[in-house]
């Protein structure tokens, strides 16, 4: 299933930040990124860091 990853900022390994529902693979258009709340942090799962990351800093996986 294609993703939303993020480069973690500490251990530049790449995690998941959501799934893209089938729905939004319909379009050949890429689907419309998700927002990231201001000041939600994202844990890395590979080393534990916490980091603030910003809408542009999500890129497309096709899983
Ligand atoms: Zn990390």
């Amino acid at each position: 299933m294609p993703k939303w990853i993020l480069i973690c900022s500490k251990s530049k390994i790449e995690f998941q930040h959501s799934q893209i529902s089938d729905v939004g693979m319909s379009s050949l258009l890429l689907p419309d990124k998700p927002l990231i709340p201001i000041g939600h942090k994202c844990v890395c799962p590979n080393c534990g860091f916490a980091g603030l990351y910003q809408r542009t800093d999500l890129r497309y996986r096709h899983a």
